[in-house]
């Protein structure tokens, strides 16, 4: 890429985000939402088309000309966005991205003669994404917004400096929160989510669960067997290899909305979004099978060092029922696979699978 094509592609981007910026906060302030930091990344994530099931939502909301309370944006940031915000750094940076924001308005207030024009093609533009026909139609407002964006900074050459200057600092300090939450969720030795990551997730299925009751998902609990032999033979780092090999093989056996975590130690978990307790046994079958047909080999001497099987719990969530329950039985099932020989998969509150 070309500087002049990298600086252009700085340019569009500083544009798009002023213009989420603005759209937030017009949004805010139209339909009388508390500006806190909650609420601002819940539009702003809206306005960007980063969330397309969020869109939908809110812009049925929109149509229907929607009063938000409190207890409703809070139930939307919940459904929609909230993973680790009860992270210590990502609350202080989603405040900081807040307070420059809110320095943008502060500036676009000020300067409301200046912007008359553009603040009433924003206004347009916001009532005609309350009902637009397709995805396309919205992603035709949002390019025209960004236009008359960049228009605008154009016209008000003296505003453009400071607008561009916040909207720099808005963009890094989204890319840090963006990376932080993707580190805050990430396991450091094998690279698939954490168990902070896995909670978080078992919470999103419950909520969803209890709305659409006819939905249905399965988990998997996992533990490498005889692990401490494997370490106490091969050594630690080996054993640290043997991990990371396994959260290769989860990650590549489960798909799209699926979630695979290190649970802790040399346990895994895994979340099976719209599986049933059938579905969920297949998977598991899968990756207790495939890991026991690989053999461990030393790097450089190819030697064969050992091999590794894993045993599994399985357990379909039950209607009503509680993270701490569908844990505790297929952690129960995990240990039965372990009792009846190893290298096994059972389901909760079933016999044995032969393997
Ligand atoms: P079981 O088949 O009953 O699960 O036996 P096990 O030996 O796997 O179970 P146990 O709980 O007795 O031991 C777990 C071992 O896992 C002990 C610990 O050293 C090892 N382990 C836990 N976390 C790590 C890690 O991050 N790296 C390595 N290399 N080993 C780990
Ligand atoms: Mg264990
Ligand atoms: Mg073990």
């Amino acid at each position: 890429m070309t500087h002049k094509q990298t600086q252009e592609k700085q340019n569009n981007s500083s544009d798009r985000t002023r213009s989420f910026g603005a759209m937030t906060w017009r949004t805010l302030k139209d339909h009388a939402i508390l500006p806190t930091p909650a609420n601002f990344e819940l539009l702003y994530t809206h306005f960007s088309g980063a969330n397309r099931a969020l869109s939908e939502r809110l812009i049925s909301y929109f149509g229907q000309g929607r009063i938000f309370s409190s207890d409703e944006t809070d139930a939307l940031y919940d459904e929609f966005i909230r993973q680790d915000a009860d992270l210590e750094p990502l609350d202080k940076r989603t405040n900081q991205i807040a307070q420059v924001a809110q320095g943008i308005l502060q500036q676009v207030s000020d300067n409301q003669n200046a912007l008359k024009g553009y603040g009433d093609v924003l206004k347009h533009s916001v009532a005609r994404m309350a009902a637009p026909t397709s995805v396309e139609s919205l992603l035709t407002i949002v390019a025209a917004l960004r236009d008359e964006t960049a228009q605008a900074a154009l016209r008000n050459s003296a505003l453009e400096h400071e607008l561009s200057a916040s909207t720099d600092r808005i963009n890094k300090l989204q890319q840090n929160l963006i990376q932080t939450r993707q580190e805050a969720s990430t396991d450091t030795l094998t690279a698939i989510a954490n168990r902070k990551a896995f909670d978080a997730e078992l919470r999103r299925c419950l909520r969803q669960a209890k709305a659409s009751p006819t939905t249905t998902f399965s988990i998997i609990m996992l533990d490498v067997d005889h692990f401490k032999r494997f370490n106490d033979t091969h050594g630690h780092r080996m054993g640290d290899h043997v991990l990371r090999l396994v959260g290769r093989l989860l990650s590549d056996n489960v798909k799209g909305r699926d979630t695979a975590a290190r649970y802790g130690g040399e346990e895994f978990a895994i979340i099976l979004a719209d599986a049933d307790l059938n579905a969920a046994m297949t998977v598991a079958e899968q990756i207790r099978g495939r890991l026991s047909t690989q053999r461990v080999i030393r790097r450089g001497t190819g030697e064969t060092i050992g091999q590794i099987t894993i045993s599994a719990g399985v357990a379909q969530h039950r209607l009503g029922e509680s993270s701490a329950s569908l844990i505790e039985r297929a952690d129960a099932a995990l240990y039965e696979a372990k009792r009846s020989g190893r290298n096994k998969v059972c389901r909760a509150g079933d016999e044995t699978l032969a393997s």
